[in-house]
Formats: structure tokens, C-alpha cells, sequence
């Protein structure tokens, strides 16, 4: 069996809501409250859920960008939550992050080449070695080696995201967490940085974790996807288990909107519209927390949080009636006698 390069176990990072002149703490926001999942050497692991589920609390608390509350993160069976400030300097070295927005990520003020040289430069790394090292990087993500002259103003929101990698991979890591990396492209676009994407990862053997809210995006790249709401994993599978047989209620109301390839089927598919809005993480619903939104709720889902459990194999779910295969959740509800709120997915 390989060892996992991530594992990350009951991982909470809770905020304190401070109020008034005194800024007494008046509640917390559980952003992400007991995650645990594993990354495999030159896996990619897909977070996907709606803005404000925890995912880039998430990414952040793996790298302690956002120190976490409680639990732990271990990197090749090393803590990362009990590492010291030194030996955190170095675990950032194997482990990186690009963000959402590049352009907010890229100091403007200095050249592609010196943004992209900054942390060998820390490392010690001499002038002549770093921006050789710098320009066979831009080669690999696509840009010209001249490029790294200019200002990031200069180039296209594309183009950043290629620097925002080559940033990522000065550093010889061997796990990305990449945080909504396509969200703010066209989709010409980020199809062009997904594939860049899948070929570094191939050249250098690297392990992902690709956030995201777009669920086609997810299912092209990852190998496996875990699901969260309200700050934590409703379900984790393989993704086509995953996209093709969702256990859970949310997975499937999430993935009804997501277009799929055969045209009959296509024009026949149904979005389901969920009842409310997101709670709020700081006041989450008791029992299961999907419970006020979830069109097969019943009485013991009020009170009993349902724990991540294994449906079928490496398929988990945490569900006190997950839908099996060859069941549905429109099934689920009709046998109820409840109602659905389903709308032709083309109007939205
Ligand atoms: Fe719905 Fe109950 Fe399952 Fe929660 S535990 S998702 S409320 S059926």
C-alpha cells in the first residue's frame, strides 16, 4: 500500500465573530469542522462545493496559511500542524498553492522573472542560477523566456495563471493545492491551463488538490472528488462513482446541473432546485446540517449527525439514507410523496 503525500485528519478551523467597541467574541463561524481525506502520490483530489462551503479555508489550513483549531495535517508521514516555524519553511518548499486570482497574487510592481525567482532568492539561490532556472520555467508553462522582463499588468488574466504556476513550481514541490485556478477565465482559456496543468503534472509527479465550483472542471482533472457543505465532506468516491452514482442528496442536486454529452439526454435533464438558502457556518442546523434543504429529510436527520461512511467500496457518504445504484434521488422523493422542485435545465 503507498503511503498517502497528504493526509489530513478531523482538520478544524474555526473564526471568532468579534463584535462592538470591546470586540467581544459573539460566535463562530466553523468553517471547516472536522475534515479528514488523503491525497496519493500524483493523485488529484477535486474539492467542489458552493462559495462559502470551506473549500479554500480548507486549502489554506493544509498549508497553515490560516492556522488551523484542531486536528492534523501530515505531509509523508510528517506533522505539519507540529512543525516549527523553520521546519514549516521548508515543508512550504514541497508544498504550494495558486490562487484564484492571479493578478492579486502577483506583486505589480516587479517583473514576472523576480516574482518568480522571490523564493529561490530566499533560498539562497544565486542571481545567474535563478533566472536560468526562472526561464526554462516560463518554457514550461508556455511563455516565452522574454517575457519574464515585463509587468504582470502585461499580460492577459491566461497568461498570469501560467505565472502563478511557474511560481508554484520554482520550488521543486511535489503537492500543488490549486484554488479555483480556471474560475476567473474564459473557458477557452481554461481549458488551455488545464491541460498545462495535467502535463506538469505528469513531468514532475505532482500530487493536487483542485478546488473548484465548477463540477465539469473537477470530473475532467481529478481522480477521485470530495464533496463538502457547511464545512464538511458529505461525500468522497472515485469520481466517476461519484458523478455517475452520487450517494448523497447534495452531490446529486449539484451534479443535475452540470450539462452532459449525449444530446437526447441533454434535452431531457432535469435540475433539481433546492428549497432555502446556505445556512450559515456559524450557525449550522443540528443533525444533519443538510437537513433543512434536503427534499428526503426525515425525522432522525433533525437530531443524529450522520458520520462519512463507506457506501460501497472507497465510495463514503454521510447520509442516514444514501441512494444506492439504480436508485435516484428523484425516486428517493416520489416514494416519500414528496415534492421536488425540478425546472428544465436549459432555463438556467
Ligand atoms: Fe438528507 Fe437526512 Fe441524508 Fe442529511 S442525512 S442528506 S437530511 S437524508
Amino acid at each position: 500500500m503507498t503511503q498517502p503525500i497528504l493526509e489530513v485528519n478531523d482538520l478544524k478551523t474555526h473564526f471568532p465573530i468579534r463584535q462592538g467597541l470591546f470586540r467581544r467574541q459573539t460566535g463562530t463561524v466553523l468553517a471547516v469542522d472536522g475534515v479528514t481525506l488523503y491525497v496519493d502520490p500524483h493523485e488529484t483530489l477535486g474539492v467542489v462545493g458552493e462559495s462559502g462551503c470551506g473549500k479554500t479555508t480548507l486549502g489554506r489550513s493544509i498549508l497553515r496559511l490560516i492556522e488551523p483549531t484542531a486536528g492534523t495535517v501530515t505531509y509523508r508521514g510528517e506533522s505539519v500542524t507540529g512543525a516549527d516555524k523553520d521546519r514549516m519553511r521548508q515543508l512550504r518548499k514541497e508544498m504550494q498553492i495558486v490562487f484564484q486570482d492571479p493578478y492579486a497574487s502577483l506583486n505589480p510592481r516587479m517583473p514576472v522573472r523576480d516574482i518568480i525567482a522571490e523564493p529561490l532568492r530566499i533560498h539562497g539561490m544565486d542571481r545567474k542560477e535563478a533566472n536560468d532556472r526562472v526561464g526554462a520555467l516560463l518554457g514550461k508553462v508556455g511563455m516565452m523566456a522574454d517575457h519574464g522582463n515585463r509587468y504582470p499588468h502585461e499580460f492577459s488574466g491566461g497568461q498570469r495563471q501560467r505565472i502563478g504556476i511557474a511560481r508554484a513550481l520554482v520550488l521543486d514541490p511535489s503537492l500543488i493545492i490549486l484554488d479555483e485556478p480556471v474560475s476567473a477565465l474564459d473557458v477557452s482559456i481554461q481549458a488551455q491551463v488545464i491541460n498545462l496543468l495535467e502535463e506538469i503534472q505528469d513531468e514532475f509527479g505532482l500530487s493536487f488538490v483542485f478546488i473548484a465550483h465548477d463540477l465539469s472542471v473537477v470530473r475532467h482533472i481529478s481522480d477521485r472528488v470530495a464533496v463538502m457543505y457547511l464545512g464538511q465532506v458529505v461525500e468522497l468516491a472515485d469520481r466517476n462513482q461519484l458523478y455517475e452514482t452520487p450517494a448523497h442528496p447534495y452531490t446529486s442536486s449539484l451534479l443535475s446541473a452540470v450539462p452532459v454529452a449525449d444530446p437526447n439526454a441533454e434535452r431531457e435533464r432535469k435540475r433539481i432546485l433546492l428549497e432555502g438558502d446556505l445556512p450559515s457556518p456559524a450557525n449550522p442546523p443540528s443533525g444533519c446540517r443538510f437537513h433543512t434543504r434536503c427534499p428526503i429529510a426525515q425525522d432522525v436527520c433533525r437530531v443524529d449527525p450522520p458520520e462519512l461512511r463507506e457506501v460501497s467500496a472507497g465510495h463514503w457518504a454521510a447520509c442516514h439514507f444514501p441512494t444506492g445504484p439504480g436508485d435516484s434521488l428523484i425516486n428517493q422523493v416520489q416514494r416519500l410523496g414528496r415534492d421536488l422542485r425540478l425546472v428544465e435545465a436549459r432555463e438556467h
